[in-house]
């Protein structure tokens, strides 16, 4: 329990990320529940600095700074991808390996150069999990904190143009597409009452069932 009142349809809440990717991912997930979602950029919030060591304190840390600007609920998203090979990196610096301008070709062949380099060449040795850590924040500082986990392996070369960051080498447990290859319906694997499929729908189930009150 968060002690936040549950959330109910014309309620505003701000959406505490520059990501374009995730914020599409979002509005798709939200657009059941008739919440006013506004975005970070709409508001022109500043991007405070991830110093936390774990998803859940970068997404306390962006959900806050969003909550107390803006004097309004926030959710974020802290999230990235673990590779077991490389001992769970990226994990929590995911962006980071994608260098400054967030080129995420650079990204995804810097993982590989790294798996390469651990000898990592049979699906079993390629495992890896999206996470995704959600933080409602209220201004007054309480908040609320939701975790999803998608495993699956690291593909290579990289396949599909659809969705974002990372998507084209991660290739979901019981599909023999990768995220990149999948309309985001199908990403998602979510509908009102689903556990869903990508680590960031597992843990927007979870927000939904504890934080927003359903006709
Ligand atoms: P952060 O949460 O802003 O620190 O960034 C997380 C990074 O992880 C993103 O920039 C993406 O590169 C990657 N990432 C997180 N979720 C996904 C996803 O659903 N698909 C692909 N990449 C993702």
């Amino acid at each position: 329990m968060s002690g936040i009142p549950r959330l109910r349809a014309g309620d505003r809440l701000v959406l505490a990320s520059h990501n374009a990717g995730k914020l599409a991912e979002f509005r798709e997930l939200f657009a059941p529940f008739g919440l006013e979602l506004i975005s970070a950029a709409q508001l022109d919030l500043p991007e405070p600095d991830e110093t936390g060591t774990t998803f859940a304190e970068n997404a306390r840390i962006k959900a806050h700074a969003a909550a107390s600007a803006a004097n309004m609920l926030a959710l974020s998203d802290d999230s990235g991808m673990c590779v077991d090979a490389l001992g769970g990196d990226p994990g929590v610096y995911t962006a980071n390996w994608a260098g400054p301008n967030r080129d995420f070709n650079h990204g995804m062949k810097r993982v590989e150069d790294a798996l390469q380099a651990a000898n990592a060449t049979t699906p079993a040795q390629r495992h890896g999990s999206f996470r995704a850590t959600l933080c409602l924040a209220h201004p007054d500082g309480r908040d609320a904190l939701y975790e999803g986990r998608i495993d699956g392996t690291l593909v290579w070369p990289p396949r599909g143009d659809v969705g974002f960051g990372f998507d084209p080498v991660f290739m979901p447990e019981g599909f023999d597409v990768t995220f990149g290859e999948m309309p985001s319906r199908v990403k998602h694997g979510w509908a009102p009452g689903q556990e869903g499929l990508s680590h960031r729908a597992r843990a927007f189930a979870k927000f939904v069932e504890g934080q927003i009150e359903q006709a």
